[in-house]
């Protein structure tokens, strides 16, 4: 049987209905993961409780999946496509679930076991895959899942991710983060090393590292105007000079750069690393990058 031939509305409602049913215990999972903040590739207990709470309701579950102490996996369903769902839950050092993981790994749980639920009912040849990506504010734990052969197979893969209300000021009535672009980024770390003098006795003897730094964020400037609009690149001066009668001996500063592919992202950092690099060329200093 199809979902066009059952009627997608007697699907909706009945889905509907299985997952009231679970709405406190779902409740209680998001809870318990919002109250304990745990850090990337550290989320034990919220391994540990939504794997309590998927086996609870007869799945069977591969915990410490994929080689990764903190992920999971739930399987269910024969034949047909292969959905995937993605339940993220780290969180920020210091400030918690600012992020909202856990509404990301409840929200995942709720569309697997309402998508299980229906294949079930209708009898609908379809395959539904929960996964548990840890690490996801930082770390790149689904990078390391990809290389694992977790999404092997899988025909669709979906997540939400919560967010703020208005993200566009000027856009009326747009809410949520559908019109932002989910960019893929890369950071370089750079500092200048030059050499101190006295900038009022014999400045001539040194060499200038936040001049280097300077050069390198306008040279970046310049290039901006030949970047594609859907390309980023921002940066923070992390060590500078706190006074002026100083030749400064070192600068640091950090940038991240981003572009819609992974590919077109390599052309642009190697664009900003010579940016980087003319800086320092240009100024005599030298220079220490870290990608
Ligand atoms: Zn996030």
């Amino acid at each position: 049987m199809t979902i066009s031939a059952i009627g997608i509305d007697d699907v909706r409602a009945s889905v509907d209905l299985a997952l009231e049913e679970l709405h406190d215990s779902l409740r209680k999972v998001n809870h318990e993961i919002w109250s304990n903040p745990e850090l990337a590739f550290n989320e034990h207990r919220a391994h540990d409780t939504i794997c309590d709470f998927l086996e609870k309701q007869g799945f069977a579950v591969t915990r410490h999946a994929y080689g990764l102490d903190t992920s999971f996996e739930a399987l269910s369903g024969s034949g047909g496509r292969l959905i995937n769902f993605n339940a993220e839950y780290d969180a920020l050092p210091d400030i918690g679930h600012a992020c909202g993981h856990n509404l990301i790994a409840t929200s995942s749980i709720a569309a697997f076991l309402a998508l299980s639920f229906a294949l079930k009912k209708y009898g609908i040849p379809g395959r539904t895959q929960l996964l548990g990506t840890p690490a996801e504010e930082n770390g790149g734990g689904k990078a390391d899942l990809i290389e694992a052969g977790a999404y092997k197979g899988v025909d669709i893969s979906l997540m939400a991710h919560s967010g703020p209300k208005k993200v566009f000021s000027d856009q009326g009535d747009a809410e949520g983060i559908a019109g932002t672009l989910m960019n893929a980024r890369k950071k370089i770390t750079c500092g200048f090393t030059g050499k101190s003098a006295h900038a009022g006795g014999n400045p001539w003897d040194g060499i200038n590292a936040l001049d280097a730094l300077v050069s390198a964020y306008n040279n970046v400037s310049v290039l901006r105007q030949q970047i594609l609009p859907e390309q980023r690149i921002h940066c923070a001066f992390t060590d500078v000079p706190k006074v002026a009668n100083v030749i400064p001996e070192h600068t640091e500063a950090i940038w991240q750069v981003r572009s819609p592919s992974l590919k077109g992202l390599n052309g642009l950092v190697s664009k900003v690393r010579n940016c980087i690099q003319a800086g320092a060329l240009a100024t005599g200093c030298e220079v220490q990058i870290k990608e």
